[in-house]
């Protein structure tokens, strides 16, 4: 989608350290890291939100876990520990509206919630 910074990342037109591609997902690195590993998790294709995951979507984002967890393995918390995120809407405090995974992990992850 047009004016769409994650679209864009997917489609090279914004530079990004990527982590993993395939036909369906890509993964790079967040701007502003927010613990040693801290990965951004997208489909391609331009869904705003989880509000946007219908049933047909399913695949996808099964296959997007799947690569969320070779990725923990590959950056080394998969016996460590990580946390993946999904901010939605507004309170949720999500800022780019193109559907995004945070894969954080590296360190003690503090807060449980909020
Ligand atoms: P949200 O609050 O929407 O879940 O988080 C968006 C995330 O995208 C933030 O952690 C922010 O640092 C990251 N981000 C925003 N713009 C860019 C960008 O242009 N490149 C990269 N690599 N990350 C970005
Ligand atoms: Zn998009």
């Amino acid at each position: 989608m047009k004016d769409c910074i994650f679209c864009q990342i997917a489609l090279k037109e914004i530079p990004s350290e990527i982590a993993y591609e395939d036909d369906q997902v890509i993964a790079f690195k967040d701007i502003q890291p927010l613990a040693p590993v801290h990965l951004l998790v997208i489909p391609k294709c331009h869904l705003c939100s989880i509000n946007d995951v219908t049933p047909e979507y399913e695949g996808l984002i099964g296959h997007t876990f799947s690569v969320i967890r070779r990725l923990a393995s590959e950056f080394g918390v998969s016996e460590s520990g990580y946390r993946v995120v999904t901010n939605t809407g507004t309170d949720g405090g999500q800022i780019v509206g193109h559907l995004h995974f945070h894969l954080l992990g590296g360190q003690a992850l503090n807060a449980k919630i909020g």
